[in-house]
């Protein structure tokens, strides 16, 4: 049974699903959605069309794994959970197989400081978690790891997983790492890229501090 303030969330966790698919991040029922609600985390079904979703097809998880509703909820939910049981900040979860980013995951390559906005998912670089049996104990582990000081990262031979404070958050900074991850490969296929040092990486993240409309800084 769905709580009030989980059913009020369960709009916007389908319309990101939805999302993912209409800006071309996902192909077919790849990927997964969840957000934090109160001590539970709702997340996407599994294997199952993002556009027939309904409210009542979202699932209630609590922090050891138990499942309130009809569906079975995401393989992947091992993993959404560790995440947000270590990272109190992280509100919202993205996960998805988009192409540019697969293609650097199944090279086993992260993407280095080879573009500024790298610094978009935290650090002064976006890493690759190694290769575990997807749904697995062990990806999870891996991710979190790959995860650490970051809110982005791929996943070898499977994808990438983006975090947020907000639904929107989350979406966002999944679109920006496969947009880095197609300018990074279009940028190997000519040569090797120069890379942004640290000292400059920890500039342009200070600076995001207070881009745009951000006040202060
Ligand atoms: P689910 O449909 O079970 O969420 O699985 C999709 C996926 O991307 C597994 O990694
Ligand atoms: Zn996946």
């Amino acid at each position: 049974m769905m709580r009030w303030a989980e059913r009020q969330a369960a709009g916007e966790v389908i319309a990101t699903a939805r999302a993912m698919r209409s800006c071309g991040l996902v192909v077919g029922t790849s990927g997964n959605v969840s957000a934090r609600v109160g001590d539970a985390v709702l997340i996407t079904p599994s294997g199952m069309d993002y556009e027939a979703l309904t409210p009542d097809d979202l699932c209630a998880l609590d922090g050891g794994g138990a499942a309130r509703g009809r569906r079975k909820p995401s393989s992947e939910a091992p993993m959404h959970l560790a995440i947000y049981a270590a990272r109190r900040e992280v509100e919202a979860i993205v996960h998805t197989h988009s192409t540019a980013a697969t293609a650097l995951a199944c090279l086993g390559r992260g993407i280095p400081a080879f573009h500024y906005m790298v610094a978009a998912a935290g650090g002064a670089d976006i890493r690759c978690a190694p290769y575990a049996t997807f749904g697995s104990a062990a990806l999870a582990a891996h991710a979190l790891a790959a995860l650490d000081g970051r809110r982005a990262c791929l996943l070898a031979n499977h994808g990438m997983i983006a975090l947020g404070a907000t639904l929107g958050k989350a979406l966002a900074l999944a679109r920006e790492v496969e947009n880095l991850a197609e300018q990074y490969l279009r940028t190997l296929a000519v040569g090797q890229p120069n890379l942004l040092d640290d000292a400059e990486m920890a500039r342009v993240i200070a600076k995001f501090a207070s881009y745009g409309q951000h006040k202060g800084g």
